[in-house]
């Protein structure tokens, strides 16, 4: 090596000494213990060098496969599958000297036997720069690869019932929609109405076999459309199907679930609710995410969940027009608090039979630019839904404490003011501290401010709320148990319940001439809040007969539109300056 170069011959039968010897590292089985073996092929020599070991592996005469462009021996010994990739990973026509790449491809090992190697190569240049070998790696892979398939296995699948599960499901749909450009297809999501009742009462294991019941049926069902379906757990006992929207093939599913959870046997009459989304030509040329068809059913099938009649529903029209209407409210409600648009109402309440107004509910009302006045029933679920209630009430309330320091300052009488709590503020553990300060920033009296707390939020979140009830008590305000008839709180309950006020809503507990019974319960649940100690004030009276009969069992105070509707705060500050009406002049 006098001027530094070495001929071609000498560098390939250095190699080859090299290779030898690698040869017999082989027999010590550091190879084998690696899993890897290496080859070599030189670009000026075209010689391609295999370890003698594994042409096994990689057979036939590779250099004159490359020269000839006969690829026919890759096919040997790669498999099919994977042909196509190793050509294009073998294509040295654009390789750059320094470039490495790799893949991984499954080589015949033995007999039938295909096996995962991991092929790395890196392009080596001559000293002018000009690639001259590649060196190439194959590492077998099989175990690692079989680990990873294991693992995408698992994770695609839901463990409980081994369908595929929510992601997959979502992969899978959109491929299959998106193969299928020609077809409608139906989006059926499901679940049993009630099913955590099923875990109360008969545990979960039990509730684990019914959920795996119901995916092996739908399995069973959807199997032999495997092609053009697909189906899974999305979670609890929640399933998606989405199978080409043939109409009687939709409802045969649905009604072959029906009937199989009817035939599974257990005392307990299981129900499921369907939402169906139908694809559009729209969803398939905007490419909509599944997700979106999916929250489509989703809507479509809580106008039924829980429902006595109806137990499959179509997303159509009004429910399409009900979203967008939600979306509007979403999108301007920020903006609209800013401006200004919320304006607090008051519905006086009253003594009936003297007429004399002894008090208010602060009712908030949007007072849309176009669309003018949207009544809380539209927009107050969406905001519970969405967190923004907890905002909205603190308006609410901030409002209301500026009032009330606006009538004390000008030296009026203030009647008591209440506000609605929501049941989504109960979770704000800094609630009663944010109310404290903002009642005290105004310097409101705390028995001029009463909280109204839904019945049902009593049922569900109890802990929660006889918490905040009660620490709302020890702070001198009064609680109202709004609502009452709404949810299924018995009069028993009403002993620990630490409210001051019973709020009782006659939508819930309508009193009529026919209804005997319910003007008993009436009866009874008035009669039990006096003796109790608890004052009633009922909501919702609409006539003058509600009014007397609501006198004659022992109940005086109420708040109905038969008195007063809920009203901008001047005309409320007008009805405190007019004459009280008696009932008498009423007649
Ligand atoms: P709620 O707290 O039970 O309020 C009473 C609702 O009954 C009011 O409806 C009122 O207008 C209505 N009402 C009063 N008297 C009668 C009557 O004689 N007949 C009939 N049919 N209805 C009567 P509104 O103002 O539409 O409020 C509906 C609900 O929206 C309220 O029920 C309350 O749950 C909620 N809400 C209203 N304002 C607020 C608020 O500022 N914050 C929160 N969290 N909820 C509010
Ligand atoms: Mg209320
Ligand atoms: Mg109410």
């Amino acid at each position: 090596m006098s001027n530094g170069q070495e001929s071609p011959e000498n560098v390939l039968s250095r190699r080859q000494e090299r290779w030898n010897e690698a040869d017999m590292l082989r027999d010590s089985r550091i190879l084998e213990h690696t899993h890897s073996f290496i080859v070599e092929y030189n670009f000026k020599t075209k010689y391609c060098f295999i370890d003698p070991a594994q042409l096994k592996h990689v057979y036939g005469d590779w250099q004159n496969d490359r020269k000839n462009n006969d690829e026919k021996n890759y096919r040997r010994v790669v498999l099919q599958d994977d042909v196509e990739a190793v050509e294009a990973f073998f294509d040295f026509s654009k390789l750059k000297a320094g470039e490495s790449r790799s893949m991984d491809a499954r080589f015949y090992v033995k007999a039938h036997v295909y096996e995962w190697f991991r092929v790395s190569l890196t392009c080596y240049a001559d000293e002018q720069g000009e690639k001259e070998r590649v060196l190439i790696t194959f590492t077998n892979a099989e175990q690692e690869m079989e680990t990873l398939q294991k693992l995408k296995f698992l994770l695609a699948k839901d463990p409980l019932t081994h369908m595929p599960n929510l992601d997959s499901f979502m992969q899978m749909t959109d491929q299959m929609i998106q193969a299928h450009k020609d077809l409608s297809y139906a989006i059926i999501r499901m679940d049993i109405d009630k099913f955590r009742m099923i875990n109360q009462m008969y545990g979960t294991k039990e509730g684990d076999n019914v959920l795996r019941y119901i995916g092996v049926k739908i399995q069973e069902w959807a199997g032999p459309i495997l092609e053009i379906s697909t189906y899974c757990r999305i979670s609890s006992d929640m399933f998606c199907v989405c199978m080409p929207a043939d109409a009687s093939d939709v409802q045969e599913l649905m009604d072959f679930i029906q009937n199989s959870l009817r035939a599974y046997p257990l005392k307990f009459d299981m129900i499921m609710s369907f939402g169906v989304y139908i694809t559009c030509e729209e969803d398939r040329s905007e490419h909509i995410p599944v997700s979106t068809l999916m929250d489509r059913a989703a809507s479509a099938q809580r106008t039924v969940k829980n429902s006595y009649r109806n137990h499959i529903a179509y997303y159509d029209n009004v429910i399409r027009k009900k979203e967008i209407a939600e979306q509007i409210i979403v999108s301007e409600m920020k903006k609209a608090l800013e401006t200004n648009q919320f304006q607090v109402y008051l519905q006086p309440k009253c003594e009936m039979d003297t007429g004399r107004i002894i008090g208010s509910e602060a009712l908030v009302r949007w007072i849309h630019p176009s669309q003018g006045i949207i009544s809380p029933g539209e927009f107050i679920p969406v905001f519970e839904k969405n967190g923004f209630i907890t905002e909205l009430d603190y308006f609410v309330l901030r409002a209301t404490c500026q009032l009330i320091r606006k009538w004390l300052d000008e030296g009026k009488k203030v009647y008591p003011v209440s506000v609605n709590v929501s049941r989504t503020d109960l979770y704000n553990p800094n609630l009663l501290d944010q109310i404290k300060d903002c009642v005290a920033e105004y310097e409101v009296p705390h028995d001029l401010i009463a909280f109204e707390l839904t019945e049902s939020a009593f049922v569900s979140d109890n802990m929660q709320l006889y918490n905040l009830a009660k620490r709302m008590q020890e702070n001198h305000f009064r609680v109202l148990m709004d609502d009452f008839g709404s949810g299924y709180s018995s009069l028993n309950s009403l002993r620990e319940i630490p409210v001051d006020i019973l709020k009782i809503d006659l939508k819930f507990l309508p009193p009529s001439q026919d209804d005997k019974r319910g003007n008993v319960i009436l009866h009874s649940i008035v009669e039990m809040a006096n003796r109790l100690g608890l004052e009633v004030i009922v909501e919702g009276v609409e006539n003058i007969e509600q009014a007397e009969f609501l006198l004659s069992i022992g109940c005086r105070n109420a708040q109905g539109f038969y008195f007063y509707r809920p009203m901008p705060v001047s005309e409320y500050e007008r009805c405190l300056e007019e004459k009280p009406i008696e009932i008498k002049e009423r007649r």
